[in-house]
């Protein structure tokens, strides 16, 4: 469907037969490839969100399709009570590019990955976790107690664990909180729902040496900032540390659903047999898919190209010199937008009606994660229209402080 009221009729039929989670309009999208998506009106957008982070290399690549359809004609689910190739070989990559011997287990979701960790965690026979202000960890009871946003918490009260969220950055608040009964700390290297917020240089080190004393797991959670979008395969490869457990989705599977928790040392070893399970966990399609991404971003050397085109856009839109953008933060292709009004929502809308998706992902913050592949050209087309966008969008802020 592509049509003049397409957007129109598909936007009526979601609203009666989903369940409204996010309470803001969404627009409706029929097909896309590389950086660009279309509407069901048969416009054109370019893509600044790709599905949250997770179309690391845009929409229909090539390599995702035919690993995709060669899978699925060929043997598409076996369940956790067999096992095919890819799942074992994607562990093996996966291991490979951490760089040490572990032990994965796939799920569906980074929220399931996080799910996994939790119950890792709770099997050290300690019950307290601490975690931090601000931090996401997804949206599943034991996820979201780790998950540091009261708004997304508090209606469902009370949740599992033990739980103490510290201030996110702060090494010596994570000191005072993990004791000898604290059985993990989770932290993400860069908080990717909370805005891009990069913690100070040091932290995550600061947090393997607190944990490493009072025998505590440290969990990192890399499913945002992990395979490739802050320009390393993982984070915390950049900042030197080695977790006891790291947490994959979102761009593993180049748009399939998967999750991944990785456990190393004796933490790979505190799920026993029947502790854990998933029927659609290490589903060979989003394996195949996985692999595909894994081997396409080490062949088309994405990791350089992530750096390079991070910094031109982050230098792009501070260097447009815009009264409403305070700076630019975050890591790689995982950026901030700060602003200097609480105009987020309007800057996405302004955006939208420019053909540029991007998310407000906090009142003052506009969050960019577009496709690993993008280039300089799509660099360039959004430093075109951003100036005209921030434009409408202060405009509008202006009609409302005198309205
Ligand atoms: N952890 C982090 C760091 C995330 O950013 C997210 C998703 N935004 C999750 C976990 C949850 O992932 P999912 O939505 O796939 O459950």
């Amino acid at each position: 469907m592509s049509d003049a009221n397409g957007n129109q009729e598909l936007t009526q039929r979601w609203q009666q037969a989903l369940m409204d989670n996010y309470g803001t309009p969404r627009l409706p999208l029929v097909s896309g490839e590389g950086a660009r998506v279309r509407d069901a009106d048969g416009r054109e957008y370019l893509d600044f969100v790709s599905g949250i982070a997770v179309n690391a290399l845009g929409h229909a690549h090539p390599a995702v399709v035919r690993a995709v359809s060669g899978q699925i004609a060929t043997l598409g689910h076996v369940s956790n009570l067999f096992v095919a190739e890819p799942p074992v070989e994607l562990a093996e990559r996966l291991l490979q590019l951490l760089g040490r011997p572990g032990k994965v287990f796939f799920s569906n979701s980074g929220a399931e990955a996080v799910e996994a960790a939790f119950k890792i965690g709770r099997r050290t026979g300690r019950r307290h976790m601490v975690a931090t202000e601000g931090g996401f960890h997804g949206r599943t009871l034991g996820a979201l107690a780790l998950t540091g946003q009261p708004g997304k918490r508090d209606p469902f009260l009370p949740l599992p664990g033990e739980v103490t969220h510290v201030p996110y950055g702060d090494a010596d608040a994570l000191r005072a909180a993990v004791t000898t009964d604290t059985a993990l700390v989770i932290l993400e290297p860069v908080q990717g729902e909370n805005g891009a917020v990069v913690p100070p240089a040091g932290y995550l080190a600061a947090a393997r040496e607190i944990t490493r004393a009072t025998g505590t797991l440290l969990v990192i959670d890399e499913v945002q900032t992990g395979i490739g979008r802050t320009g390393h395969w993982f984070e915390h490869q950049a900042q030197g540390v080695e977790p006891d457990v790291v947490t994959l989705a979102k761009g593993l599977g180049g748009g399939l659903p998967i999750g991944a928790t990785v456990a190393f040392g004796e933490a790979a070893e505190l799920l026993a047999p029947g502790h854990h399970g998933s029927t659609f966990g290490g589903n060979p399609v989003c394996c195949a898919a996985a692999l595909a991404v894994l081997d396409t971003i080490a062949a088309e050397d994405i990791l350089d190209r992530v750096k390079r085109t991070g910094e031109r856009l982050r230098d792009g839109i501070e260097g447009l010199g815009h009264p409403l953008v305070a700076h630019v933060r975050g890591a790689g292709l995982l950026l901030g937008i700060v602003l200097t009004e609480p105009v987020a929502a309007r800057v996405q809308q302004a955006a939208q009606e420019a053909g540029l998706l991007v998310n407000a992902v906090a009142p003052g913050v506009v969050r960019l994660v577009p496709p690993l592949i993008i280039g300089d050209d799509e660099v360039d087309a959004l430093l075109g229209v951003l100036p005209a966008v921030l434009d409408e969008a202060a405009g509008d802020g202006e009609d409302r402080r005198s309205g």
